[in-house]
């Protein structure tokens, strides 16, 4: 059984109705790949067109498409938008709109803020919130253990009923397995999916970085991959006994990609995600001793590295997911052993991969599109497609531009970017999300860039 329909939170507002002329439209779920005018009315995909027969009409925003290519918006599982509680690390407002300059035309936003989203008034007055303030649609997983205190469950029914997408108490591992099996039982039920995130903190200690070479020469504290691996192991074998669902979050290790291929070999219901940073980056960065490449679960080996892209390539890895995370500078500038895990991710997830996964050769152009907005399906929100009678959800990319990471600055109210100073190629410049413009990248929108 496939998880029901999510219901997201967002601001409403008139659909747009706008024409995308001769841009290269693809869309690999309906094999689509073609130079056409994209017309959109009233916030609907209207009309795929042959270069230059869509025709001019008032009201309607022309968009010149040459040379840009145009994809379904991309869907992130996971988002720390620190609300409520940490308004000044980033809000609803700021957190969508990193999103949607990063091409994301829906994002799933955790549920470990201050307080945790445990109950359905705290749900509820969320999502009454990111009506007012949200630019792309949200869907709010609710905690599975109440003040994530990982022991008691929490009126999982209640939350679902008050519009939970899923269950997580990310930030946090559940490490009690009678806890989490009550939980899958629950699942079951209610037909939700729990996201977990998989760390044996008794692996982890008091580590702050992956256990290997980097960190023997460093002296510092090491997380080895076990702690996540052996995680997985349980969780997948639990999921497997009590036919529930579990998505898998923050892939970091290969023997958890291995967990992973074995589970779905023998009929697990299991998604999983792996990020951008863990993708492209190892310890390696970390022997600068910047706090930017410090995170749960670190940046492991190439070894791991190279798992995690093959993972991706053959599908044992279903999405991408940023796992963006804002923390404030005091939290970062400070010696790394004391400071905060966690990167931002929105903004640069795209150009990332692209430049590093696709460009080298690593991965297609297709698979990436592919894994990127698939990232909603876990949680009952449908992959965007391409094709009329659709709504509108779409990211229009420049795929020669060349831009550095920062110098423009950022849509999130936090700076902790692991890619900062990065030269990329490839730049969203425009995202349309459940049918409005969620975004216009300035030099695009004052009609300079490209
Ligand atoms: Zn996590
Ligand atoms: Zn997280």
């Amino acid at each position: 059984m496939n998880p029901a329909p999510a219901e997201l939170s967002s601001r409403s507002g008139p659909g747009a109705d706008l024409v995308v002329r001769g841009a290269r439209l693809l869309d690999p779920r309906t094999d689509l790949d073609a130079v056409r005018d994209l017309v959109v009315r009233g916030g609907e995909i209207a009309e795929l067109a042959e270069p230059g027969s869509a025709p001019e009409s008032e009201g309607v925003e022309l968009v010149e498409g040459e040379g840009k290519l145009v994809v379904p918006g991309f869907v992130d599982p996971h988002v720390h938008l620190r609300t409520p509680g940490d308004e000044h690390e980033e809000d609803i407002e700021t957190g969508t709109r990193a999103a949607a300059a990063g091409g994301f035309c829906a994002i799933v936003a955790m549920a470990n803020t201050t307080p945790p989203i445990d109950s359905a008034s705290v749900l509820g007055s969320l999502r009454e919130r990111a009506e007012r303030e949200a630019c792309v649609p949200v869907g709010f997983v609710a905690n599975v253990t109440r003040a994530m205190a990982g022991e008691e469950l929490t009126e999982m029914a209640d939350l679902r009923e008050a519009g939970a997408v899923g269950f997580s108490d990310d930030g946090l591992p559940l490490t009690d397995a009678r806890v989490l099996r009550r939980a899958l039982q629950y699942q079951r039920l209610v037909g939700a999916t729990i996201a977990l995130h998989e760390e044996d903190p008794a692996l982890s200690g008091d580590g702050v970085m992956h256990e290997g070479e980097v960190s023997a020469v460093l002296g510092l504290a090491g997380i080895p991959e076990v702690s996540e691996s052996t995680m997985i192991a349980r969780d997948c074998s639990l999921a497997l006994y009590e036919q529930a669902r579990i998505h898998v979050q923050h892939l970091s290790a290969r023997a958890s990609v291995e967990e992973i291929a074995r589970a779905k070999a023998t009929g697990t219901l299991v998604t999983c995600e792996a990020t951008p940073h863990h993708l492209v980056l190892t310890d390696a960065a970390v022997r600068s001793l910047d706090a930017s490449f410090k995170m749960n679960p670190p940046l492991r080996s190439e070894q791991d590295r190279q798992a995690l892209i093959d993972g991706l390539r053959d599908g044992t890895i279903d999405c991408v997911a940023t796992d963006h995370a804002p923390h404030a500078l005091e939290e970062k500038e400070v010696p790394f052993e004391q400071a905060a895990m966690g990167v931002t991710g929105l903004e640069t997830a795209f150009a990332v991969l692209s430049t590093e996964l696709v460009g080298p050769g690593m991965l297609t152009l297709e698979t990436l599109i592919e894994r990127m907005t698939a990232g909603g399906e876990p949680f009952g929100i449908p992959a965007p497609r391409i094709e009329a009678g659709a709504a509108a959800n779409l990211a229009l990319i420049d795929p020669a531009l060349e831009w550095v990471v920062g110098d423009d600055g950022y849509e999130s109210r936090s700076l902790n970017s692991c890619f900062a100073g990065r030269e990329l190629t490839g730049r969203v410049l425009m995202t349309v999300a459940a049918g409005r413009v969620a975004y216009r990248q300035r030099a695009f929108a004052m009609g300079v860039a490209g």
